[in-house]
């Protein structure tokens, strides 16, 4: 018996679109608008669902790459530079996305530099997050990457709701301004010098009060991730289906997320 190479159904085709702007909304926090008519269309049905970002190699031009069965290459069989994010806004052909600016990666750097006018495209969108809307109350929980996903559950949980929030930065200046939900509060924890990616976020979410009935949604480092799943799921005993706990990165991994 041969092995045959896997085959996976392709993404949704890449759709090119151009820099509007991009504007600090924290020191640690770039706000990119996209535009260009081929986004026409593309729909956020719902909260903290995904896009896959394109972006030129530096100093090269914007290459569409093909999906081969398996990943998406260029025609020369190198691999682009994909990154999944949050479709945060999206209004006619126009979307903006929220980037962390962290320590060194290809999108964090080209999001701290990029200019208007410049080339990129965008994938998807895949699903979000659908919300119980007969939930007293929500711990939504994760570290920078998932401001934009949290940002937006806040703007759609209903008033009447209940919410914790509960996020790890890295660094002070990675605190960005949320939007305002009735029911909210908001703690922001510091990430330790030298402590692992995730480790102040778990600290908290283990010290907090999650009430039985209470959603729970969470995002960020995977092996961060992984230890909260086993705090709700093994400690606390939560229904599974009460809690969606998603790795938004891999520490010491590049492109892990996409
Ligand atoms: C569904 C989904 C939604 C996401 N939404 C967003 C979003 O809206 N905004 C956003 O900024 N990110 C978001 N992410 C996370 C983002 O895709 C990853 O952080 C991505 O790896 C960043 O790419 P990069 O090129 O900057 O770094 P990479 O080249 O991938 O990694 C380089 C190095 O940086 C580290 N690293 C990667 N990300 C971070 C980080 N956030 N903080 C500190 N170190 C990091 C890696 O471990 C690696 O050592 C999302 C991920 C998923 C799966």
């Amino acid at each position: 018996m041969t092995d045959s190479p896997r085959i996976r159904r392709a993404p949704p085709p890449f759709r090119r679109c151009t820099v509007v702007s991009s504007e600090l909304i924290s020191p640690r926090l770039a706000r990119i608008t996209l535009a260009g008519e081929e986004l026409d269309g593309l729909a956020i049905d719902e909260p903290a669902a995904s896009v896959r970002l394109l972006i030129p190699a530096p100093g090269d031009d914007l290459v569409i790459p093909v999906w081969n069965g398996n990943e998406f290459l260029r025609p020369d069989g190198s691999r682009p530079i994909i990154r999944t994010l949050t479709p945060r806004n999206m209004d006619g052909d126009t979307l903006t996305v929220e980037i962390v600016l962290h320590a060194d990666g290809a999108m964090s750097n080209w999001a701290a530099s990029v200019q208007g006018g410049e080339q990129a495209a965008i994938s998807g969108t895949g699903r979000g997050y659908t919300i119980d809307p007969t939930a007293d109350g929500f711990l939504l929980t994760g570290d920078e990457s998932a401001i934009p996903a949290i940002s937006q559950l806040l703007e759609s949980i209903p008033p009447q709701a209940a919410v914790r929030v509960i996020v790890e930065v890295a660094d002070p200046d990675g605190r960005a301004p949320l939007p305002s939900h009735p029911g909210a509060t908001v703690d922001w924890v510091e990430l330790p010098t030298g402590a692992p990616p995730g480790d102040a976020l778990v600290d908290a979410v283990e010290a907090a009060e999650i009430p039985d009935d209470w959603r729970v949604w969470a995002a960020g480092e995977a092996a961060a991730m992984f230890r909260l799943r086993k705090h709700l799921f093994e400690t606390l005993g939560l229904e599974r289906r009460h809690a969606t706990v998603r790795g938004y990165w891999k520490h010491g991994r590049t492109g892990a997320g996409s």
